[in-house]
């Protein structure tokens, strides 16, 4: 059943919120805490499912996610409950207030059934950084679910929650929905709020949606999607019905494919999965036509450069006064010593690296080099969506790997990003959506990505490939 097929027998008392409130944390307790999806299971779900229901016995309309459970990673705060962003440096943390993505989701009747496990912070792509011990991929446990929105993917996949909130800075909703086999949409920059988001890199960091198909992600963006008072990167701009308006015919969409999406690196069943997901579009009427990027070449280095220099700034604030431990007296001797001993490996490379590539005699060279190129490269992409509205490819050049397999090659570990974080160093929207099987019998991921607020087309030529089979 879709979402809101859900909330419509909800909605109208043939379904009851509190019985598939109990179901889904049931699996949260069982499925999900073998996957390690889960840092914390919100048993409260139930008492929040039950008013759903008492709305719906007074004749009150509880909005378009009524009753449906869903999870939420857990570097999204939810008040009053521990939100620890996968990180011992947050193991006791308690929101103070929730973010604006949770606060919409729930004014529209969602009940959220846990806090999903991730890369701490979001720093990475499989999971296995987390200060919690890495979540498991339920379709062979022997792999990583993808990352950083691990738990996310791997309780998505797992029917565990309708929807899950993930963040996406360089891939972190599209690459795990790759891996494990569900629909991943990335917003345009700015059109979610990232209010109440623990930071990552500001000007990269988007709330996203996984989901089990286009037609639910879409629903759930609706909610998520519109200007927000307490973020001033948000646009005031209408949010159309991407749900109720997706059209299923692709003819005469102009679909352009980066050669440089085929280069090394990529694994064979992954290009000819792509390929013919590519020829489905063609079939149908799209025009689909290779384009040469050089500057793609680059995106890997940029984003790492970039995104560990903005992570470097808002790591500041785990001090042990605002946030963090406090386990010394002493100031500085408190961050030595707690951060030494509360950051993840991860956490401090990238401090390290971005500190690095912002100090006095090397921010030139490294990050204000960086973001030229990324004017550079947005000016690009958007000359590209001039004649084309679509950019496509895979959404990772590997499917699932395994569970250690990368942890001692970081590089091949951060090529993983290499086709995802062209939309966040753009601010474009996009979206993974299954593609068939590779090596090992595990999903691929097809990427498209659309111009800034272009929303609608993406969901609409994803919807297509969805629905045509
Ligand atoms: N895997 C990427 C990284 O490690 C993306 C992270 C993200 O989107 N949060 O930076």
């Amino acid at each position: 059943m879709t979402i809101s097929e859900t909330a419509a027998k909800i909605r109208s008392g043939e379904l009851k919120a509190v019985d598939l409130a109990a179901e889904h944390l049931k699996a949260a307790h069982t499925t999900g805490k073998e996957l390690n999806a889960f840092i914390t299971v919100i048993d409260q779900a139930i008492e929040r499912a039950k008013q759903i229901d008492e709305m719906v016995a007074r004749g009150e309309d509880p909005g378009v996610l009524a009753g449906i459970p869903c999870t939420v990673k857990d570097v999204i705060m939810t008040k009053d409950i521990r939100t620890t962003a996968s990180s011992r440096l947050l193991e006791n943390f308690i929101a103070p207030y929730s973010a604006t993505a949770v606060e919409r989701i729930e004014a529209a009747g969602a009940v959220i059934i846990g806090k999903t496990n991730s890369d701490p912070f979001a720093f990475g792509g499989s999971g296995e950084n987390s200060g919690f011990g890495p979540a498991l991929n339920p379709l062979d446990r022997e792999r990583v679910p993808g990352g950083s929105s691990s738990g996310a993917a791997a309780a998505q996949a797992a029917g565990i929650g309708m929807f899950a909130l993930g963040t996406d800075t360089g891939g972190s909703v599209r690459q795990p929905s790759a891996f494990v086999g569900v629909t991943g949409f990335k917003p345009t920059y700015g059109r979610n709020s990232r209010y109440g988001l623990i930071a990552m890199a500001s000007s990269f960091d988007t709330v996203g949606v996984l989901g089990n198909s286009v037609e639910d992600v879409a629903l759930v963006e609706e909610v998520l999607a519109g200007k927000d008072s307490n973020d001033a990167t948000t646009y005031d701009m209408p949010v159309p019905a991407y749900s109720r308006d997706l059209k299923e015919s692709v003819s005469g969409l102009r679909i352009a494919v980066p050669e440089e999406y085929f280069s090394e690196g990529i694994e064979p069943l992954v290009e000819q999965r792509v390929e013919e997901a590519l020829e489905k579009y063609r079939k149908a009427g799209a025009t689909v036509e290779r384009v040469s990027l050089p500057i793609l070449k680059y995106a890997i280095a940029m984003y790492y450069v970039l995104v560990p220099s903005e992570i470097s700034s808002n790591m500041a604030r785990y001090d042990g006064v605002r946030f963090g431990h406090k386990d010394f007296a002493d100031y500085d001797e408190n961050l030595r010593k707690t951060r030494g001993a509360y950051m993840e490996d991860e956490v401090k490379r990238r401090v390290m690296i971005g500190t690095y590539a912002l100090s006095a005699g090397y921010a030139d060279q490294f990050y204000n080099t960086a973001l030229k190129v990324r004017v550079k490269l947005t000016k690009e992409i958007e000359t590209v969506f001039k004649s084309y509205d679509l950019i496509a490819g895979p959404t990772a050049p590997s499917v699932a790997f395994k569970l250690g397999e990368l942890v001692n090659n970081l590089l091949q570990m951060y090529l993983s990003d290499i086709y995802t974080v062209t939309a966040n160093l753009t601010g474009c929207p996009a979206i993974s959506i299954p593609c068939g099987m590779g090596a090992g019998d595990m999903p691929v991921g097809l990427q498209l990505m659309a111009k800034r607020f272009d929303e609608q087309t993406l969901f609409n030529a994803a919807h297509f490939y969805q629905t045509s089979r």
